[in-house]
């Protein structure tokens, strides 16, 4: 077993996408895969995902990369194309672009695609990222359908800026512009996220989007997955490497930014943030060795951490490290760090071996 690596419960995922399902029966699913899965693995995750209805990626490579490993279920591709080169992919593998702006509306009609492409025509209803504003929105969607190259009919898609914040009034407004929108089109919607999903009704329509959710991690920001019914997929883990008996007084790590302030048994596991683990984590920020709860003291580096062991009398070289996942949120690192659950996982590298479970 290498010493930083990641263990993968697949049955977790499993377990999550029936907890979405239940929270909007008979929606379809278009699991999220972009960015390499959340840094779970593009593949490996779609694999294991057999019964959802679609997938959605960022990027048209990501899409290609999914049909060459011979994923058959639909593929999204959230950006879309901006060039000619990017639409003939789109037709040539079966992708779904979404269509957020007016440039692309052009170049779908001086594009001969037979049979028609399927499209997404996605509005901005106040996130102000992509989207065909609600003004232009009418104009472009007739357009798109009476445009021979794309099939009908046309879903129409909207994303939520604000959906983790369950009181958030800017959601309400969203859901409102959208649903008021689109009243009058027979057609498929598209609006929830993860947050979305477990804490909008009105969001719940026949495609939901989850990403985050699916890896087992809360989309709130001061819940846990436990909280949202929810499991962790991946489990980040190493091993002690050695063991220091440090007095009153020496300085731990780089910049001597820990100072003990007691005779202090001191722990170095292999682990940092040449792996993803993240460099300002601060000292205090939770770790398990051998299930038990010690501290990260001082600056995390490139391929080692420390960890105070006083507490921890019978650990030895070569014991079990957990940085996070099963038995320690993500979502508690990822505040100790300053940061989200979403980059934690996006940023594990590729020294990490990731090893699936079931
Ligand atoms: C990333 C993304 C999602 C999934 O978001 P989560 O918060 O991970 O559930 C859904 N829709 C769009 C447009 C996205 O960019």
């Amino acid at each position: 077993m290498p010493a930083a690596h990641a263990e993968l419960n697949l049955t977790a995922l499993e377990h999550n996408l029936q907890r979405l399902r239940c929270c909007a029966p008979g929606a379809k699913i278009m699991a999220v895969v972009k960015a390499n899965a959340y840094g779970h693995g593009l593949v490996r995750i779609a694999e294991s995902l057999p019964t959802v209805d679609a997938f959605a990626v960022a990027r048209v490579e990501e899409g290609v990369r999914l049909r060459k490993a011979g994923i058959a279920q639909r593929i999204a591709v959230l950006q879309g194309f901006i060039r000619n080169d990017e639409l003939e992919l789109h037709a040539r593998f079966d992708l779904e672009p979404v269509i957020h702006s007016e440039l692309q509306v052009e170049l779908l009609e001086s594009a001969t695609i037979n049979p028609g492409l399927r499209v997404w025509a996605k509005m901005d209803t106040g996130m102000h990222r992509l989207g065909l504003d609600p003004a232009e929105f009418r104009e472009c969607y007739a357009r798109l359908g009476i445009c021979p190259s794309v099939r009908k009919p046309i879903p129409i898609m909207t994303h939520l800026a604000n959906a983790d914040v369950l009181t958030d009034v800017v959601t309400e407004k969203q859901l409102d512009l959208f649903h008021g929108l689109v009243l009058r089109d027979p057609c498929e919607r598209s609006i929830a996220n993860s947050a979305g999903l477990l804490a909008w009704e009105a969001a719940r329509t026949e495609w939901v989007r989850p990403g985050i959710a699916l890896y087992g991690v809360s989309p709130f920001p001061d819940r846990t997955a436990l909280e949202d019914g929810l499991r962790p997929i991946m489990t980040l883990k190493t091993h002690i490497i050695a063991i220091k008996s440090l007095k009153r007084g020496d300085a731990v790590g780089y910049g001597g930014a820990w100072i003990c302030p007691h005779p202090t048994r001191m722990g170095i596991a292999a682990i940092g943030y040449g792996d993803g683990y993240p460099r300002h984590a601060q000292s205090g920020t939770p770790v398990l060795v051998n299930g038990r709860r010690v501290p990260l003291i001082g600056r995390v580096s490139m391929d080692m951490i420390s960890v105070d062991l006083t507490e921890c009398s019978e650990a030895t070289v070569g014991d079990a490290v957990t940085l996070w996942g099963e038995g320690l949120p993500v979502e508690e690192i990822a505040r100790h760090a300053s940061t989200i659950p979403y980059v934690l996982l996006c940023n594990v590298t590729q020294r990490v071996r990731m090893i699936e479970r079931r």
